[in-house]
């Protein structure tokens, strides 16, 4: 597999050379090795991993070169784990403000700008428009202001793409697009960030 992304690996003695565990961010998969949740990405402070590990819940996949120490132990902190049970994935995301975005790739539908976005209710909620995914879209300030609150009919602005309700892998495919700034090499394996998620 290829990685395209090397330039957002921060390289790791850059990153844990601060000497802080706390920098140490834990890549959680589920039972069948995919991420747990891409966006976001799911990670556990060290903490939770290493409590996870010692209840028996993970598998450590891979270990960062850092320790942490106590009287009675020492371990190398977990950069991957994966549960040992499987946890279904759900299907349909949460109507979060994030997801939206994510959805709509971060960009204004009535013109694709990128700065300052908000949300647009298509059909206003004056004129009975719900707060839903299908009524729903990332619009700019502007797009925002000039739209106000008539239907897009009376303003001749329409979305770029008519507001639905995406399925998780519909945010797989844009999250791809936004990977989050740190990715430890350790997690490349897992990460398929330049490859189908389904085939
Ligand atoms: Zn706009």
């Amino acid at each position: 597999m290829s990685v395209h992304f090397q330039r957002q690996l921060a390289p790791d003695k850059g990153y844990l050379g601060q000497g802080s565990p706390d920098s140490c961010p834990t890549l959680v998969l589920n039972a069948d090795y995919r991420p747990l949740s891409y966006y976001p990405l799911s990670l556990w402070s060290w903490q939770d991993a290493i409590k996870a590990v010692f209840l028996d819940r993970v598998n450590i996949v891979s270990e960062y070169d850092h320790f942490v120490r106590s009287p009675s132990f020492e371990i190398r902190i977990p950069s991957v784990v994966s549960l040992k049970t499987y946890i279904k994935p759900s299907k349909y995301p949460a109507f979060t403000r994030f997801n939206v975005f994510l959805r709509d790739r971060f960009a204004c539908q009535y013109c694709g700008a990128r700065e300052e976005l908000t949300f647009d209710h298509v059909i206003p909620r004056s004129k009975g428009g719900t707060t839903t995914w299908e009524n729903v879209v990332a619009a700019c300030s502007p797009c925002n202001l000039r739209k106000a609150d008539r239907l897009p009919a009376e303003v001749h602005m329409w979305p770029a793409r008519a507001a639905f309700q995406p399925s998780v892998s519909d945010l797989h495919q844009n999250g791809r697009l936004f990977p989050p700034n740190f990715l430890h090499e350790s997690w490349m394996d897992y990460l398929y960030w330049d490859s189908e998620l389904e085939p």
